[in-house]
């Protein structure tokens, strides 16, 4: 079992200046925001997991930016076509919309295979954070102030290689538990309602220090 993640040669990007942009919850999807699943491609069989679209709700009313980060290897290896992928995320996103009044700010995938040690083998694929920098470039986000959750320690990691705060919502996904300092989550959740309590109270901290936008946007539905 190694010990060293494969991008340990990566400088982590804490403590660079902050940039002007709006907080963000980075989200893994399978397992996190919707229940894993044997059949992956049947989108009446997807189903949320319990309170993720209130606690999204919740985020969006406080000014909090939402976005996927997914790996979906399923894509590299014939699993799952990307038709039938792309009918699952319109599914999803329809239905956060219509039952929450959710809109996800974005949607980053990463299509690639990991290498034949189970390691990315592209800039994406998680733990490396290319999903979340560029998803911070297309939607101003400042990764300074966001989070990245998911329910293995590989989505720690990439929040904290991407300069934001990593946070484990812990359904027993992860089982090898592969610790670094860089693994470390900041906060450990076992549901949803939890984590937006906790990201809603330091969204408002923010908030009380000097204003980097518009504050009528902290207040009103903020637009994708
Ligand atoms: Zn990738």
């Amino acid at each position: 079992m190694a010990l060293m993640s494969p991008f340990d040669f990566l400088p982590a990007a804490r403590g660079l200046p902050r940039t002007p942009g709006r907080p963000c919850l980075f989200m893994n999807q399978d397992g996190t925001l919707v229940e894993h699943a044997a059949n992956r491609v049947d989108p009446l069989l997807l189903r949320l997991r319990a309170g993720a679209g209130e606690a999204l709700a919740q985020l969006q009313a406080a000014g909090v930016a939402l976005v996927i980060v997914t790996n979906q290897a399923g894509l590299a290896n014939g699993r799952i076509t990307r038709a039938e992928f792309a009918r699952l995320q319109q599914v999803l996103l329809q239905r956060l919309q219509d039952e929450f009044g959710v809109r996800i700010t974005g949607v980053e995938v990463c299509p690639h295979s990991p290498d034949s040690q189970g390691r990315p083998a592209c800039l994406c694929r998680k733990p490396a954070p290319g999903m979340l920098t560029r998803a911070a470039h297309r939607h101003g986000i400042d990764l300074s102030r966001s989070w990245m959750v998911g329910d293995t320690l590989d989505d720690v990691e990439a929040g904290h290689r991407a300069g934001a705060a990593g946070l484990l919502l812990d359904n027993g996904s992860e089982t090898v538990w592969r610790r670094s300092p860089l693994r470390e989550p900041d906060a450990r959740f076992f549901d949803w309602g939890a984590l937006a309590t906790y990201v809603e109270k330091l969204a408002g901290g923010a908030e009380r220090e000097p204003p980097r936008w518009p504050s009528q946007s902290l207040h009103g539905a903020v637009q994708a």
